[in-house]
């Protein structure tokens, strides 16, 4: 069986390709004495020898096609997903509302989850709320912590008695939060981010690239790097209508959140997305208002 790269007391830690950079993910695997769990099941989960063969359940912390890409090596066990993400991970129907994408682009994306991240719907999927806790047995329980802003559903799932946080997509990365989805919510992710400071974790896993801090300084300096970059994009937009009035649409031509170059099908539907809330945002604050209704023109205010 395949060497966890991370090991305390009844969690195990399988990291991914490049600690998990997206595509991939890390793996985390929870053994009490009566059941065994699997938080998500990233494509590491295929090449995990064994390791996904002797669990339970599985719990996810969210639904996106990178987090279910391993569901087929444990096609029997319950999946458990938060109640606001439970639709999607049910039907391509309950994806493509959760994505919030424009046709073309779910087609080709479709296409992509099946080939690329062997996506299979899960009509049985089992739905949990907020503070949902699962008892492995021996002392150890698992928590969810409802966490929205990536996906409406996104929870942070904890174990006890070793206070390991499972963060999933609250990934500390580069790239910076993720809100782009119809699900997702930037006023909610801001909300979250300043949440996960309390919930009392000694080690923090994320999905992607930083896997496993276990120390709570490097965590809030990381959560605050995280954190930060939502005010840097909101200062990015503000210097893109410094000049001059710009519509939504001249605006995702120019790109905030992906480099300019950087091509994918959804990228204009996220771009779209992720600016008209930090808009709204600005908006809100009195710092750009709409200067011209019928042509949708902004500025600074
Ligand atoms: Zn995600």
């Amino acid at each position: 069986m395949t060497e966890a790269s991370f090991h305390r007391g009844s969690v195990q830690v399988y990291l991914g390709n490049k600690s998990g950079k997206y595509p991939d993910g890390n793996q985390v695997v929870v053994t009490g004495a009566d059941q065994q769990v699997a938080f998500d099941t990233p494509l590491v989960a295929r090449s995990l020898n064994g390791v996904l063969e002797g669990v339970d359940m599985v719990i996810l912390g969210h639904v996106h096609e990178d987090h279910l890409a391993g569901l087929g090596q444990c096609p029997h066990v319950p999946v458990w997903v938060h109640e606001g993400d439970a639709e999607a991970a049910r039907s391509w129907e309950g994806m493509t509302r959760h994505f919030g994408y424009s046709p073309d682009v779910l087609q080709d994306w479709h296409g992509r989850m099946v080939r690329d991240f062997f996506y299979q719907p899960r009509p049985d999927a089992l739905s949990y709320t907020d503070g949902h806790v699962w008892d492995l047995g021996g002392g150890v329980k698992v928590r969810a912590h409802h966490t929205p802003g990536h996906t409406s559903g996104h929870c942070v799932l904890l174990v006890e008695p070793e206070s390991v946080a499972f963060i999933g997509d609250i990934d500390l990365t580069g790239f910076g939060p993720y809100y782009g989805d119809a699900t997702s919510n930037l006023a909610q992710f801001r909300h979250t981010l300043n949440a996960v400071r309390d919930i009392d974790a000694q080690v923090w896993v994320t999905s992607h690239h930083r896997a496993v801090i276990t120390d709570r300084d490097a965590f809030l300096t990381a959560l605050q790097a995280f954190t930060d970059k939502l005010d840097q994009r909101a200062d990015k937009l503000l210097g893109m209508l410094h000049h001059e009035p710009q519509s939504l649409e001249a605006l995702v031509a120019q790109r905030l959140v992906y480099p300019l170059g950087y091509e994918a099908a959804f990228v204009n539907d996220v771009e779209r997305r992720m600016i008209e809330q930090h808009l709204r945002e600005l908006v809100d604050a009195g710092q750009v208002r709409c200067v011209d209704a019928s042509r949708g023109l902004f500025a600074r205010a």
